[in-house]
């Protein structure tokens, strides 16, 4: 599998728990569409912050997706204001590390000001599964 920005190969590896696969080159990650995680998604309760949280841009990138070559799409989850791209065929999405980790540090300080119950990296990973999911996968699709 190679890097859709850099095109060296990918390597498997745990990053905020979750099994991505990840370029040590730009430091990328691909996170792959995961239809077993539904279940989870229907479980956790995203509430009404979730709702209206994803924007897109119209135009493809010229990324492409590392399974089927297809040519990713560029969207953006309002939420935490991360860019991301995703293959139109539903294999998964690709995170730049810089992204990933200003979220991270978002969480973190909103976790100081809200109190919330969800540690930070556990909600970023809760997201991401969502994210994976086929139900997510469904939203994406309807908004085009
Ligand atoms: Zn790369
Ligand atoms: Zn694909």
């Amino acid at each position: 599998m190679k890097c859709p920005r850099c095109s060296v190969d990918l390597l498997p590896t745990i990053r905020h728990k979750i099994k991505v696969n990840y370029c040590q080159s730009c430091k990328g990650m691909w996170l792959e569409h995961n239809e077993l995680e539904e279940l989870e998604d229907e479980v956790f309760d995203f509430g009404d912050r979730w709702k209206g949280s994803l924007v897109f841009s119209s135009a493809a990138t010229t990324h492409k997706c590392p399974e089927c070559s297809a040519l990713l799409q560029r969207f953006k989850y309002r939420l935490y204001d991360v860019e991301m791209e995703f293959c139109p065929n539903q294999h998964g999405y690709w995170l730049d590390d810089d992204e990933d980790t200003r979220v991270l540090d978002l969480m973190k300080r909103e976790e100081v000001d809200l109190q919330r119950k969800l540690l930070a990296e556990d909600q970023w990973t809760a997201t991401l599964r969502h994210m994976r999911s086929p139900s997510f996968f469904r939203k994406l699709r309807d908004l085009f």
